[in-house]
């Protein structure tokens, strides 16, 4: 799948899930850095990383940073293994 970077997080309200950023699909638009700036961020070549504050950032707000994103780049796994977004 790709150059799929994988980030274990606590989100605020005490989920855990796994987010996912598939960097060959990020295009650089961040949205998901507008929606949950302490999650996201871009890197130097314009791709979006996990940053360490994510856990300041909720569940939803993750979920939400996602549904976002124009590339659907962003997956977000809960702790049973799940996928959340895309659902
Ligand atoms: S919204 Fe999607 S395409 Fe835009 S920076 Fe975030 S992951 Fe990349």
């Amino acid at each position: 799948m790709g150059d799929v970077t994988t980030h274990p997080v606590t989100t605020s309200d005490g989920k855990k899930v796994t987010v996912k950023i598939d960097r060959n699909l990020c295009i650089g638009a961040a949205s998901c850095v507008a929606v949950a700036p302490k999650m996201f961020a871009l890197d130097n070549e314009a791709k979006a990383i996990v940053l360490d504050t994510a856990g300041e950032e909720s569940f939803q707000a993750a979920v939400d940073a996602a549904k976002s994103c124009p590339v659907a780049a962003i997956f977000i796994v809960d702790e049973q293994g799940n996928q959340v977004y895309p659902s």
